[in-house]
């Protein structure tokens, strides 16, 4: 795939960029390793003080970054602000506690003396998609830096100027130049570079295939992985709800980002008796969303991030619909190798259906019928992915216990599923595996190093 801002509202390219060589990758693989020697000297302190001054730059710098985002991959400017902005308190939030989570850890024991030592464990390369360009990056890079690690980014290839502009902050901010590199590379040298023996680990946030094809060369090479991979999240309405409520936040959580998150809610499983009212008020929700320029304050949604991605699409949609799927609200793309996609709502969806067992990374709303509670939860497990989930139930103590029954990384109740600096982030079964924020996330990278003092 070619390195280029595309700008999938016009239709134009707007910068083309030359990829670098191997051996351009390879010098600055070499400069990351001779920082990953001097950077874990830094205190924590000083690292503190330099990511505060990533995130003061970050807000200083969001209407730029918003735009930046709107241009290459068709976020509206607003929400590329709120982006921005979280990126920043998580920053705050990892130079604030840092220290506290990576803490020598007591341990009783025969010995004298026995302890956890959290070690940083040197170059770590992060391969990331485009969904939420900061975001993704910064959840990675955070904790990383603060641990005492060095970072290589390889961005997805339709958003070089994020990625560039990422790095431009955390130079400005001080870190040293080689503690955290944009590699312009194409996902062909991927495999090179975790064979080399100065990458100790890999983080990937992306598909299914890509996780996979990444896993397989870390495990080839005996490195440790992050994987946050796709999801199909149910959004389960129980009898009892609130059913205005559900069906208001339903179409919020379908439409974060035009429906291209992985926590995106994508299986919405409503119980028989409210079925009909439910798909009527999501349609009205739906439709009063504004589309247009991702520039423009006033646009909700914007278009998908490549035309490709929506021609894809539409090819799940109309399999399914071949396969006895209904349209419950027609949208779609007004033509072929266009970006924009208005949301659609299908029901009738039944195992084997692509759009049952596939995530549909777009502004598709699935809706399927619940026999009663069981059935619910049964339909909530019966995907091959396992990211988030949410329940929606005027009772919460019956609210937790189906959350405790649902196959996922996260179960949120009278909620939608959204990320949080101070919770615990990833995936089970083809989701991935491995956590990202709060304090599991920044001891994923390290040496958890028992020591035993006789
Ligand atoms: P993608 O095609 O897998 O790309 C993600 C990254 O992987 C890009 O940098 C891409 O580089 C790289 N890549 C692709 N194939 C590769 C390979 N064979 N070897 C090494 N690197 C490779 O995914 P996407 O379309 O950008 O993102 C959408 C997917 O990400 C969805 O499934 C979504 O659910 C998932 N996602 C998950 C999370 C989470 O936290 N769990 C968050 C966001 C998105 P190129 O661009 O150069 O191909």
């Amino acid at each position: 795939m070619a390195i280029e801002s595309f700008n999938p509202y016009t239709g134009r390219v707007l910068r083309r960029f030359t990829a670098f060589s191997w051996a351009k990758t390879e010098r600055i693989l070499t400069q990351a390793a001779t920082a990953a020697r001097t950077w874990p000297r830094t205190s924590f302190a000083e690292r503190a003080r330099l990511m505060h001054r990533a995130a003061d730059l970050l807000r200083a710098r969001q209407d730029e970054l918003a735009r930046l985002m709107a241009l290459e991959m068709g976020k509206p400017v607003a929400d590329g602000r709120a982006e921005v902005q979280k990126c920043a308190l998580t920053c705050d939030y990892y130079a604030d506690h840092a220290e506290d989570f990576l803490r020598d850890e007591p341990i009783r024991t025969t010995a004298q003396r026995s302890f956890i030592a959290y070690e940083p464990l040197g170059v770590v390369l992060a391969v990331m998609p485009w969904n939420f360009p900061f975001w993704q990056v910064v959840r990675f890079a955070a904790p990383a830096l603060m641990a005492g690690n060095v970072g290589l980014l390889k961005h997805a290839s339709n958003v070089p100027q994020c990625a560039l502009a990422l790095e431009a902050i955390f130079h400005a901010a001080g870190f040293p130049p080689a503690t955290f590199r944009t590699l312009l590379i194409g996902s062909g040298l991927v495999e090179k570079l975790i064979a080399d023996d100065r990458v100790m680990a890999v983080t990937l946030t992306g598909s299914e295939l890509a996780g996979s094809k990444v896993a397989a060369a870390a495990g080839a090479n005996i490195k440790k992985t992050v994987l946050e991979l796709g999801g199909s999240d149910p959004f389960v309405v129980l009898a009892d709800a609130d059913l205005a409520l559900a069906a208001q936040t339903a179409a919020q959580a379908r439409m974060i980002n035009a429906g291209q998150s992985c926590i995106a809610a994508k299986r919405f499983i409503v119980h028989k008796s409210i079925i009909k009212p439910f798909i009527s008020q999501l349609k009205t929700h739906l439709l009063a969303l504004r589309t247009g320029d991702p520039l423009d304050e006033a646009t909700q949604y914007g278009p998908l991030a490549r035309p490709d991605l929506a021609d894809e699409l539409t090819q799940q949609v109309e399999d399914s619909v071949r396969a006895g799927a209904k349209v419950e609200l027609f949208g779609g793309q007004s033509k072929p190798g266009t970006a924009l996609f208005r949301p659609m709502i299908i029901s009738r969806v039944k195992p084997g259906q692509r759009a049952y067992g596939e995530e549909l990374f777009g502004p598709v709303a699935i809706v399927l019928e619940a026999r009663d509670e069981e059935h619910a939860i049964h339909l909530a497990n019966d995907s091959r992915f396992g990211l988030g989930a949410s329940v929606w139930t005027r009772d919460p103590q019956r609210g937790e216990a189906v959350a405790r029954r649902i196959e996922a990384g996260a179960v949120f109740v009278n909620s939608m599923v959204k990320s949080a600096p101070e919770m615990p982030f990833g995936g089970v079964k083809k989701s991935g595996y491995g956590r990202e924020l709060s304090y599991l996330g920044i001891r994923e990278f390290v040496n958890q190093k028992s020591i035993w003092v006789a």
